[in-house]
């Protein structure tokens, strides 16, 4: 904190500093080492680093940070003691060979006066409206186009519908386009990547090879159309695959293909296919690959509820998977019942973490209601034997699994609260396996 507030004086400090009066223009290509000696010798100075610790300023720059200036303070001293943009400050350190090794940091820079620059990471959550404007000319495309292509076309599917409806506080009013907006607390609960993405090898070895738009999502890791699960990082440096890069097929790090990596397909009749198809579906409304429905999900309240409900549910699910609750015996059966070890030939453990994730919540949803009843029953015996030894939770446990199991018979397949029940279900689950998922203590 105090850190914080001592670089906030600073900056305030910062605001009074005038442009040298004697100042050059940089030219091009130069070194902005060079750019303050030259300037040190318009002033008449005899050292050039009296630039660098300009009088009543707290801040001093450091000579050996030049050629790689990247503080925020740093920046703002120079940018108003040489009175250049940050743009041209930007141009004389080695940063500006980013691109040629990394990907860059900014996708784009408006070609006029006050060059408006368009961050990459920026560009899947785009909401400025200048933002549009800036991309609009230079691609040539209309802002519903434009906004089609960024994450905030899933906003209602994503969210609930007050929260898709309208802007979301997290950006600045008046500024952003008046179009359905994710927010960013969504993007970060579905832990929705800005930098990297995943890929599919297939698709990127068809002709247009283009990126889609949702194998940003934690939760897609299969392309229906390839039959092939995404990669997540390069096979052969295991770097993450930027969003913005020179090749969609090449690796920007280590330069190698990501489409020569050996492809293991997904059986189209595997659980894995069937759920990612559904979640698809979801997200998109599209049927992927001619699918219309798996009949195992046939009678199924997830048939019923929203988009946006089935994403929380999904998302409520992954809280199963933490390390904690590994040994609990909700967890233990779930996977007893719903899981084969080799079902993900990943070698990538987000990927395989979230195949685990998709198979277990679906096996719950799948065949209604007899999976879930299994894995009830099943988990209410194991939970009777472990009350023997424990005592004092059983009976409690007895009849709440017969109340919910009461539920899940009765409940008829026009009840207009799946979602309502469904959420019962999983929180029940999840008290079971935390309460399981505490070590006994002997
Ligand atoms: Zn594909
Ligand atoms: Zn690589």
């Amino acid at each position: 904190m105090q850190a914080e507030e001592r670089e906030q004086g600073r900056q305030h400090q910062l605001l009074g500093v005038l442009p040298l009066p004697r100042r050059v223009s940089p030219r091009p290509s130069e070194d902005l080492a060079s750019v303050i000696v030259r300037t040190a010798h318009a002033m008449g100075y005899s050292e050039p680093g009296w630039i660098l610790r300009p009088e009543k300023v707290a801040h001093v720059v450091a000579p050996g940070e030049l050629a790689l200036l990247r503080r925020r303070l740093d920046y703002e001293l120079l940018m108003r003691l040489l009175d250049i943009d940050e743009a041209t400050l930007y141009r004389l350190t080695l940063h500006r060979f980013a691109m040629c090794y990394e990907f860059p940091d900014w996708a784009l820079i408006s070609p006029e006066p006050p060059r408006r620059k368009v961050y990459s990471r920026e560009l899947p959550l785009l909401h400025r409206l200048a933002d549009y404007q800036v991309i609009e000319r230079a691609l040539g495309l209309g802002e519903a186009e434009l906004h089609h292509m960024t994450l905030h076309c899933f906003a209602a599917r994503l969210q609930s519908p007050e929260r898709g409806a309208r802007a979301p506080s997290s950006y600045p009013a008046g500024e952003s386009i008046d179009r359905p907006l994710l927010s960013r607390s969504t993007v970060r609960r579905l832990d929705i990547s800005l930098r990297s993405t995943k890929i599919c090898p297939g698709c990127l070895d068809e002709a247009p090879a283009y990126d889609r738009l949702f194998w940003r999502l934690r939760s897609v890791i299969l392309c229906p159309y390839h039959a092939l699960l995404l990669l997540d990082r390069c096979l052969y440096c295991s770097a993450p695959i930027p969003g913005l890069r020179r090749s969609p097929g090449r690796c920007p790090y280590c330069r190698r293909e990501y489409l020569q990596a050996p492809r293991a397909l997904i059986a189209p009749t595997s659980w894995l296919y069937e759920d990612q198809t559904l979640l698809l579906h979801q997200l998109t409304a599209e049927n992927a690959n001619g699918w219309t429905g798996s009949p195992a999900f046939a009678g199924s309240p997830v048939l019923r509820i929203e988009p946006w409900h089935y994403f929380a549910l999904l998302e409520r699910f992954e809280n199963f998977l933490q390390p904690r609750l590994a040994g609990s015996i909700v967890m233990q059966t779930l996977k007893k019942l719903a899981w084969v070890d080799d079902q993900s030939a990943s070698e990538s453990p987000v990927i395989q973490k979230v195949a685990l994730q998709i198979a277990l919540f679906h096996y719950l949803l799948a065949s209604w209601p007899e999976n879930l009843l299994a894995a009830l029953d099943r988990t209410h015996t194991l939970l009777k034997g472990q009350h023997e030894r424990r005592g004092a939770l059983g009976d409690s446990w007895q009849a709440e699994a017969d109340r919910l199991a009461q539920r899940i018979r009765s409940a008829s397949i026009d009840d207009d609260a799946p979602f309502v029940l469904l959420s019962q279900v999983f929180d029940t689950f999840f008290t079971w396996a935390t309460l399981t998922g505490i070590p006994t203590r002997r």
